[in-house]
């Protein structure tokens, strides 16, 4: 069926037509596109165009779609039973990849979903400190539970509302919200509420305000911080674990949270999201400790083989050939924009990368706000006619995969220079 049709008959039966707000391209306008299927670096939509993916479903599909082991390793599972609700080895072998691969985690909880896994945190640096307060910095998203929906970024911050009704003004208030890069403001916040802070959570590269790089010294203050008033650092590694490195942000940077969040890569693009973090805290959850936490397709076999395939294929790739292929879209847009003397700002890191309509450098969410909208969504019209895929909105991370190819990005810098021509 056409797009068009699809999206009317979704919109009779699924609020906007789509299970998550961003998809509904409300931000850019037109029609969402409703994909058929999607192979390496390709996907297609029902009406047979095929589009290069830079959106990579928010993250995950780091290994590009569809990748023959990863499949392989799905079916063979599902060949075994889709969930039994009872310990499987296959659980041991996924939190083994993790603790191996992160200093900081000792013991990891599976859940199915990068929400939970930061629901869970604060839940848990809430439970072992008894302690309520938490920080967070604007346009960092942790998800959509209650506490962590405050200036939240990501698709929140595309719609235009400040949080969401639903979330008592009682529960809101104990989440103060900073300025990312803001060291001052986090010593400030640190001083007046130490002692009845629980933690700080944070997104060590953010991505969910377009993609924005920590300044030197802004994580290093937030450890200090936290080990000063004794609350945790929970990282949210939901992009950045296996993003950047065979590991988190937290292995380049040399630093240890006391949580770390993870999601989206160790899922291999089936739901999956985890915890981890030192021993002590961790134990402090059910059923050796007080904090509840379950669920019932938690460590999902089907879920947790996709995410082992992937990370087992991830260890050996050459993350530093992706990040110079990131490299080489980003300076290629870079010319073409100078060339055509539009204000821009390209923040990069690996291969995770946000243009920006603005002249000023992009640091937090104010600077990236200061972004002209309209014309990241006629230049993102133009990308998707010439049959490259962006993610529909501004305050978005764009993500390479290891199936991208030269040619890919020959073919994205053409429609780049064609975009801008109706800009
Ligand atoms: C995507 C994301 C989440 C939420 O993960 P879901 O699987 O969508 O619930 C949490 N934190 C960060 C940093 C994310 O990018």
């Amino acid at each position: 069926m056409e797009t068009r049709n699809l999206f009317a008959e979704a919109q009779k039966i699924i609020p906007g037509g789509v299970n998550s707000p961003v998809r509904a391209f409300r931000a850019v306008g037109g029609t969402p596109r409703f994909i058929r299927e999607a192979a390496g670096s390709k996907i297609i939509d029902t009406e047979g165009r095929e589009y290069i993916d830079y959106v990579a479903s928010w993250g995950p599909m780091i290994l590009g779609h569809s990748h023959p082991d990863v499949v392989a390793a799905i079916r063979e599972a599902a060949g075994r039973g889709t969930s039994y609700g009872a310990p499987t080895e296959i659980e041991i072998e996924m939190a083994r990849r993790i603790v191996d691969a992160f200093p900081s985690v000792e013991m990891v909880r599976m859940v199915s979903s990068g929400t939970e896994a930061a629901m869970t945190a604060i839940r848990l640096a809430r439970g072992f400190t008894g302690r309520d307060r938490i920080i967070k910095f604007a346009g960092c998203y942790h998800g959509h539970a209650d506490s962590l929906l405050v200036k939240a970024g990501s698709g929140v911050a595309t719609l235009g509302i400040p949080g969401s009704p639903g979330i008592p003004p009682q529960l809101a208030e104990l989440t103060i919200t900073l300025p990312f890069n803001d060291s001052d403001a986090v010593q400030n916040a640190v001083a007046r509420y130490g002692d009845e802070l629980a933690c700080i959570i944070v997104e060590p590269i953010a991505g969910n305000m377009g993609v924005v790089p920590p300044r030197p010294g802004f994580l290093e203050t937030l450890r200090a911080a936290t080990h000063q008033s004794g609350s945790l650092l929970i990282f949210d590694e939901v992009i950045t674990g296996f993003r950047l490195a065979y590991g988190g942000w937290q292995n380049l940077a040399g630093l240890i949270p006391d949580l770390t969040c993870l999601g989206k890569i160790i899922g291999g693009g089936l739901p999956v999201g985890a915890l981890g973090g030192r021993r002590e805290i961790m134990e402090t959850l059910a059923p050796t400790g007080p904090v509840y936490q379950a669920g019932t397709l938690s460590g999902n076999p089907i879920a947790l083989s996709a995410g082992i395939a992937t990370l087992d294929i991830l260890r050996g790739k050459p993350y530093p050939a992706l990040d110079a292929m990131a490299s080489r879209l980003c300076s290629g847009m870079a010319d073409l924009f100078r060339k055509k003397g539009l204000p821009f700002q390209i923040n990069r890191i690996g291969s995770m990368f946000t243009l920006f309509f603005t002249a000023e450098e992009v640091v937090d969410f104010t600077t990236a706000s200061r972004s002209d909208t309209e014309r990241f969504a006629r230049f993102f019209q133009g990308m998707l006619e010439a049959g490259i895929y962006l993610a529909p909105a501004q305050f978005e991370a764009g993500f390479l995969s290891f199936a991208h190819t030269g040619e890919d990005i020959a073919r994205t810098l053409a429609a780049c220079e064609k975009a801008l021509k109706t800009l």
